[in-house]
């Protein structure tokens, strides 16, 4: 066992859970073998406790280091921050600035808050829907935090978020008064959402939904619900807080060309520094004004410095070409290397965020080898791709070539039925689990 392990069942009994994030658990990736913690990360580099070395060629801060991690400029105008102190009595001027940069972005929104992570600036969004509205039934598509708004939805009925990118969240803790007031329906599934309008006619706040995730909007699917939002004068809220600045600098759905009410960003607007923003247009955005949105963190400097240098760092680099183009080099290469080793899999994902599903009966398990099968040759690698800059052309093509030897490896153990015996430790974890 590797210090990283030792450290987390540690952990185990001191943080419940483990993490505080589900998708950095180890069993998410490979139990008992994962390295688990970092001692330090630099580029797409990262070193773990006993001093080994990984590319990571997954989720680069669970999709937030899109210039690499410890970016210098980034970390220069962070750390200058710090010197003249992270907080203060008097507000940081960065907020203003902040807030000018993402309404130029976006031209259609006027007015933006602030948190430091994204579920929490969700619920804000959220709130102020509501306030705004004086109404109370969300309807969403896809997954959007941990909120009692949100969990809400498996209070009416056990699996209603399934199918909402993480399955079975437990509700519990939740208050039972809140059922009903949350409801999902699938992406490109017009009928599900009319269904939904119809039940819930002159009661619905807000709906949210990411306006892309794995699969691009399909028969004017975002156009025919911004149409019926506005009709019924429903709040369109875009959930960009992974979607956003990847494939452009702002929203995804600048490029799609549909306008929400408000829209959520948080992780790749800062490279891994805490900060969270939430725009919209003005009438709407008031309404904060009328309820109790306040806390200290979310006045802090350093989160509004990263934001703020990050988006100018993206611009002057042209990022999304970037994110596009390698993002697109691993998907090909995934593509063919498991066509010439006659493995089925599904390659799903805009170009900045690959993902790949084993299309074998025992999915599960050729992912934990894969994952297993990568981290021997030196790569922290699940099924994803998230892109940043420090992923090189010169990276991507060895990691390409040690795909096909993986791929090679886990068609032979498929063939000779060795692929539970090929396993060093116990098969990944999918969704939410209790950990016990
Ligand atoms: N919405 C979406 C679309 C997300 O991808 C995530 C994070 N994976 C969240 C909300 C929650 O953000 P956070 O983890 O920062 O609370």
């Amino acid at each position: 066992m590797g210090k990283g392990q030792v450290l987390y069942t540690k952990a185990k009994t001191l943080i419940p859970g483990g993490t505080q994030l589900l998708s950095k658990r180890p069993e998410m990736f490979l139990p008992d073998f994962w390295p688990a913690y970092y001692s330090k990360a630099q580029g797409c580099k990262v070193w773990d406790l006993d001093g080994k070395e990984y590319i990571d060629m997954c989720f680069m801060g669970i999709g937030s280091n899109i210039l690499g991690y410890a970016n210098p400029d980034i970390n220069n105008a962070v750390k200058q921050a710090v010197d003249n102190s992270s907080m203060c009595t008097l507000n940081a001027p960065e907020e203003v600035e902040l807030a000018e940069v993402l309404t130029e972005l976006h031209p259609w929104a006027d007015m933006v808050r602030y948190t430091k992570s994204g579920g929490e600036a969700i619920a804000v969004a959220i709130r102020i829907a509501r306030a705004s509205r004086g109404k109370d039934i969300v309807l969403f598509c896809g997954y959007h935090g941990w909120s009692d708004w949100y969990l809400a939805a498996n209070l009416s009925e056990d699996s209603a978020l399934d199918g909402h990118l993480l399955k079975g969240l437990s509700p519990s803790g939740v208050p039972r008064g809140l059922t009903g007031t949350s409801n999902p329906f699938n992406y490109n599934n017009l009928a599900e959402f009319y269904e939904l309008i119809e039940k819930f006619e002159g009661r619905i706040a807000a709906v949210i939904m990411e306006p892309l995730r794995n699969n691009f909007p399909e028969d004017d699917f975002l156009k025919k619900i911004r149409e019926t939002t506005k009709h019924q004068d429903i709040i369109l809220i875009f959930d960009e807080i992974t979607s956003g600045f990847r494939l452009n600098c702002g929203g995804a759905h600048m490029v799609l060309g549909i306008e929400p009410d408000m829209a959520v960003f948080a992780k790749a607007i800062s490279n891994g520094h805490a900060m969270a923003a939430i725009i919209g247009k003005k009438d709407i955005m008031n309404a904060a004004q009328g309820t109790f949105i306040s806390s200290t963190n979310w006045t802090e400097r350093l989160g509004l410095v990263a934001a703020i240098q990050t988006i100018s760092k993206y611009k002057e680099l042209n990022l999304d070409k970037h994110l596009n183009h390698v993002g697109k080099l691993v998907q090909d290469g995934w593509k063919k290397s498991a066509e010439y080793c006659n493995l089925k899999i599904e390659v799903s994902g805009i170009n900045p965020l690959g993902h790949f599903e084993f299309c074998h009966n025992n999915r599960m398990e050729l992912k934990t080898l894969f994952t297993q099968e990568m981290l021997k040759r030196g790569y922290l690698a699940s099924n994803a791709f998230y892109a940043s800059y420090s992923h090189t052309e010169e990276i991507i093509s060895k990691y390409i070539k040690d795909v096909g030897e993986v791929f090679s490896f886990i068609k032979t153990a498929m063939d000779d039925e060795g692929v539970q015996n090929s396993l060093l430790g116990p098969v990944c974890h999918s969704g939410f689990q209790r950990l016990t």
